[in-house]
């Protein structure tokens, strides 16, 4: 089938395929979508990723930091119950009660695991204290605030303390207030220690003024998240809450939300991307934030995108490929119908040259049976020649001794009359020589209208059929003293006809004989010589006589032609001899010698055995 046709947008749309120009740029083309899509995907994957696992750890170290705070809550209130305590307050001034609570205060800190316990009066000033340790600045407005808890440095350790208040109450009024100080050193050094184990986690924790009281990063410790102006970070240096300065600004920003993640840059953390978020503790007016390093998100994506980058020149080198597969398959269909269709026209060629062939082989049998049937009218034709010729001649030798006769038989009549028999006698022998010679002419013109024999032709020697021949004609030759030479291959046989080959031979050596009467030198000559490579023979008859005029030459073969004297020659012999040479297939020629003529035709050859006779009759 061949393929079908192309519309105008589809043949442009395939140049523009085929052109490598284009390959290369949309090989390009698909490197850099491949690059960008696998960038994007493994990108916002991996956030995605870091934010839930972030998450996760933002919850772990939160309800870790709530345990631990939580863990003490109690102790204020269960204190405050404390008989001591409560007789302490009826008379706070009383020295003896005052070391008791302290004793007492003393073991339960031992024993709870905290840092200090005190009790203050309503003015803030410590009346009893597990340790002489100074009461934190802020004692005084957490009091006046009532508040349940508050954060303070510790200026000895740089850290922070937690500060857990319960009033004290007497006689329906707020006496004074018992205090759990709380130290979240060991707390913080767990977070550093793990920050530093995983090298890409953050985690701070900021009060109520955005300040970092804690931090898995030293340096973060004390600065401000987001920003502070002039005045606002002098109001924070002089609240006295921190025990070192404010430190610089985190530069978070201020619109982080719970449970969000966001991608930021602190200037505090190098230049490196990192990903935010936040949870607020409530209770505590605290803020804790994770910041995840998303550097390693970032060398992924890269990866990933220049996998998808290889994929996209994978898929330009597919996609041409493919085109150039499918343009040689559309090639090799062409091809094929090509060929199919130059077949086709072959075969039709083909077609109308057999048909001319036949054309013109009709055309030549016609020519040919046309030729045949003009070659048989002149055959026709010819043969009428040559009857008239013969009924010439025939007329001419005929009438004569006819005419003769009839005079001699009127003649031998009147001499009978006359009684003179032995005229009678004469006259009669005269007459039987015409009639033989008449009888003679009958013969020869028998032999030539003899028609050839339908039999096969058989075989015979030569040399015999040219020694009986001479044989034949011996009386002559012998009283013209001729000299005869045979060169002959005894082993010869020839495809002839033995009497017919004879009366050729007897012939044409009778009309050698008569050539050479007259002459001085006599010598006939016959000789066979090889032809066609064995396969035919030639036969020569020559003889040194008197020969025939140039102008004779032609008309040799002419029935009735001849130069002898009348009663001599008839002008048959040749004609005969001529006729029954082409019988055997061969043909008769003659030929002009200095002095004398050749007669010679060639015969096929039956067999020629090695032995080769030479024999001189
Ligand atoms: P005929 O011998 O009866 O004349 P042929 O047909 O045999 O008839 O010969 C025709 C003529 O050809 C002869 O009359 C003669 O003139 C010529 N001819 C034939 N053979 C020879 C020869 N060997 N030499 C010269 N003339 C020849």
């Amino acid at each position: 089938m061949p393929p079908p046709p192309l519309s105008a947008r589809a043949l442009r749309l395939s140049r523009l395929l085929s052109r490598p120009g284009f390959h290369v740029f949309l090989t390009g083309l698909l490197m850099v979508l491949g690059f960008a899509l696998a960038h994007r995907l493994s990108e916002r994957s991996g956030r995605e990723q870091l934010a839930a696992l972030s998450m996760e750890r933002l919850e772990l170290y939160a309800s870790n930091l709530a345990a631990e705070l939580g863990r003490h809550a109690y102790l204020p209130s269960l204190l405050a119950i404390d008989p001591t305590l409560q007789a302490l307050m009826q008379t706070p001034a009383d020295e003896a009660r005052r070391r008791a609570t302290s004793q007492m205060l003393a073991r339960v800190n031992v024993r709870a695991g905290t840092h200090q316990i005190f009790v203050a009066d309503a003015h803030g000033e410590v009346v009893a204290a597990s340790e002489a340790l100074a009461p934190p600045p802020r004692l005084a407005e957490a009091l006046m605030q009532q508040r349940s808890h508050f954060f303070a440095a510790d200026p000895s350790t740089g850290s922070t303390d937690l500060y857990l208040l319960h009033p004290l109450r007497q006689a329906g009024r707020t006496a004074g207030v018992i205090v759990v100080r709380f130290n979240l050193a060991p707390l913080e050094a767990t977070w550093v220690d793990l920050g530093l184990r995983s090298q890409g986690e953050r985690i701070l924790l900021a009060d109520e003024q955005d300040v970092v009281i804690m931090s898995s990063v030293q340096a973060w410790k004390y600065a401000v998240l987001d920003h502070a102006d002039p005045s606002r970070r002098q109001a924070l240096q002089a609240s006295g809450r921190y025990p070192q300065a404010v430190g610089p600004d985190l530069d978070l920003p201020a619109s982080l939300e719970a449970h969000q993640a966001r991608q930021v840059q602190l200037p505090l953390a190098g230049s490196q991307p990192l990903l935010a978020q936040q949870r607020q503790i409530v209770a505590l007016g605290l803020r804790l934030v994770a910041l995840s390093d998303l550097s390693e998100v970032k060398q992924r994506a890269q990866v990933a995108a220049w996998g998808g980058a290889a994929f996209g020149a994978s898929a330009g080198l597919l996609i041409l490929y493919l085109s150039s597969r499918r343009r040689a398959l559309r090639q090799l269909t062409t091809a094929q119908g090509e060929l199919r269709q130059a077949h086709a026209q072959l075969e039709q060629l083909v077609d109308s040259r057999t048909a001319e062939l036949r054309q013109t082989n009709e055309a030549l049998k016609s020519q040919i049976a046309q030729r045949l049937q003009t070659e048989g009218e002149l055959l026709q034709a010819s043969k009428l020649a040559v009857l008239g010729q013969m009924s010439a001649g025939l007329s001419h030798e005929v009438n004569q001794p006819l005419t003769a006769l009839r005079a001699l038989a009127r003649n031998s009549i009147r001499l009978l009359e006359a009684g003179r028999t032995d005229a009678v006698t004469a006259n009669l022998k005269i007459m039987d020589d015409m009639v033989e010679r008449m009888s003679q002419i009958t013969r020869q013109l028998k032999s030539f209208a003899r028609k050839a024999d339908e039999q096969p032709i058989g075989s015979t020697a030569l040399l015999d059929g040219v020694r009986n021949g001479l044989l034949l004609l011996e009386h002559r030759s012998r009283a013209l003293a001729l000299q005869v030479e045979v060169d002959v291959p005894a082993g010869l046989r020839v495809r002839a006809e033995a009497n017919r080959l004879e009366q050729v031979l007897v012939n044409l050596f009778g009309n050698a004989i008569d050539a050479m009467q007259h002459e001085a030198r006599r010598c006939l000559r016959v000789r066979a010589a090889a032809e066609d490579g064995g396969q035919r023979v030639r036969v020569q008859v020559q003889d040194t006589g008197a020969g025939i005029a140039e102008a004779d030459l032609p008309r040799l073969f002419e029935p009735f032609f001849t130069t002898k004297p009348p009663g001599e020659g008839l002008g048959l012999g040749l004609v005969i001899s001529a006729k029954i040479v082409h019988e055997f297939g061969g043909t008769l020629r003659a030929e002009r010698l200095e002095p004398g003529m050749s007669f010679e035709f060639d015969l096929a050859v039956d067999t020629w055995t090695a032995a080769v006779e030479t024999n001189d009759v």
